[in-house]
């Protein structure tokens, strides 16, 4: 019954074709000329089937798998440069009613502190992430239709957007928050949020059902269709994930893969972004009650499969990764990640007492904005701050036009150098600093339009001046 074109989860994500798809990669892992052959295809840049990809996944030959990272690595220089966008996490509550067995958040758990920003607070915290140097923040909430209705979610957004503190603005509102109605898409689209990310956690029904024992989430169906209302809803750019550790990785893989098809068969445009978190330590969770952690080297393995699978989505890291995991899955395909993030409710404008813990889960990095910067600087990235395709209208089959059209590099590549550049003046730390204006002059020579370098130039030297906020 398998059919990417339905609207029904269990159509669209069918655990016979997914069953099926791990049949087919394990009898063909070893057929090395079947192996080449996919990797031909997905040196076409045009990307691969969820089958094709799983067959790669399963492949353990050493050749093989390292001609996949250096694929993955060249795709990644071709579509991204060596841009890496920065965002934050903000968590407005943590109150929550579902029960999902590997977070902290669920309802039973009686010992984590319960909070809810004001308007005043997200305020606070707002500033704080300013002064820190974000443009982009991720908004995270529980379910609770009566502590988080959407419009406390409205009206959170309004208020982030609303915030002009010295040169600082919040110029990209993504949301994160738990499946809703086509009616309340709508109201978040309205609102001008970027990208709507939702964790479909496990891609699994039984799995699902079992990790998620009561609560709205409860409903396989109605949060694995969430994305397909939202498009309803007139959001464009959706942002798939599912949590590593929780069922088996192979499965997950290839639903994340079918998923990412699906939106394309209905929509006509695949996934803005894909989230690969992993489930970490939190409150009264333990990683190791789950059967299915994957290890480092299998989790590169993934991120570099994904790259080639769908080399126009972007990939999300977040701090529950290390210094160490972080380094080597951006060079395979991760384009954005976070910098000097709090899981916390109302972490960012002042620490969380000793004896309140309201975080989701532990961060694993905890570097501040401007070291996990000079980190990427000096491993020749340029840290973008970059929101300008969102506010120029380019989401959804736009914003895939502009990658298809092989103009980034005259694009984002200068918008990602003068947002750098207004981190420099605003934020950065000497050190910082140096590293980065000799970067920036460095990299204008990267821009291949000689009129854009051009203009690029002279919006430097106006920011160097005083002047903020310009795009291309
Ligand atoms: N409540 C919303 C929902 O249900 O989708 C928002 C999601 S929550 C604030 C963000 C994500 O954190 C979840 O989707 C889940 O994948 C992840 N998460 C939860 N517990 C975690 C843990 N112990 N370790 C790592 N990630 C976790």
């Amino acid at each position: 019954m398998y059919n990417p074109k339905s609207l029904i989860a269990e159509e669209f994500i069918s655990d016979e074709e997914i069953m099926d798809t791990l049949a087919y990669a394990d009898a063909n892992k070893d057929n090395l000329a079947l192996v080449d052959e996919i990797i031909e295809k997905a040196s076409k840049r045009k990307g691969l089937s969820h089958r094709e990809a799983s067959v790669l996944l399963a492949c353990e030959d050493e050749i093989r798998v390292k001609k996949m990272y250096a694929l993955a690595e060249q795709i990644k220089k071709d579509f991204y440069g060596n841009r890496i966008v920065m965002f934050a996490p903000l968590y407005l509550s943590n109150y929550c009613i579902n029960g999902c067995v590997y977070c902290p958040y669920h309802i039973k758990n009686k010992h984590i502190a319960r909070k809810k920003l004001t308007q005043e607070e997200i305020r606070r915290e707002v500033i704080a992430l300013q002064d820190m140097g974000h443009k982009r923040l991720a908004i995270e909430a529980g379910e609770d239709p009566q502590n988080n209705p959407i419009e406390y979610i409205l009206e959170s957004i309004r208020t982030i957007y609303d915030i002009k503190h010295k040169n600082g603005a919040i110029r990209r509102v993504n949301v994160n928050i738990a499946a809703t109605t086509v009616e309340e898409y709508r109201m978040l689209h309205e609102a001008g949020i970027g990208t709507y990310i939702l964790f479909q956690e496990t891609y699994n029904k039984k799995g699902y059902e079992e990790l998620h024992p009561y609560g709205p989430k409860s409903n396989y169906a109605y949060h694995t269709e969430a994305m397909d209302r939202a498009m309803e809803g007139g959001i464009d750019d959706v942002g798939l994930g599912v949590l590593f550790g929780l069922q088996m990785y192979r499965y997950e893989f290839a639903g994340l893969l079918m998923h990412a098809e699906h939106l394309e068969a209905v929509h006509g445009v695949g996934p803005h972004t894909i989230s690969v978190p992993r489930i970490k330590p939190a409150d009264d969770i333990d990683p190791n009650t789950f059967d299915n952690g994957i290890s480092d080297e299998i989790f590169a393995k993934i991120c570099a499969l994904i790259r080639i699978s769908v080399p126009y989505t972007g990939m999300i890291i977040s701090t529950r990764e290390s210094k160490e995991v972080r380094e080597k899955v951006i060079r395979l395909g991760v384009s954005q990640i976070s910098g000097g993030s709090k899981t916390s409710v109302g972490g960012y404008y002042e620490p969380e007492p000793e004896d309140s813990h309201s975080e989701q889960f532990n961060v694993s990095d905890q570097r501040t904005l401007d070291e996990v910067v000079k980190w990427l600087m000096e491993m020749g990235y340029i840290p973008s701050f970059c929101t300008a395709c969102y506010r120029e209208g380019r989401t959804g089959d736009r914003f895939m036009s502009l990658c298809k059209s092989g103009q980034i590099q005259n694009c984002c590549h200068p918008n990602a150098l003068m947002t750098l550049k207004e981190y420099l003046m605003d934020y950065a730390s000497e050190e910082t600093k140096q590293i980065g204006e000799a970067l920036i002059q460095a990299e204008l020579y990267n821009i291949p339009k000689e009129k854009v370098k051009e203009i690029c130039r002279e919006k430097l030297a106006k920011i160097e001046l005083g002047s903020r906020d310009f795009r291309f």
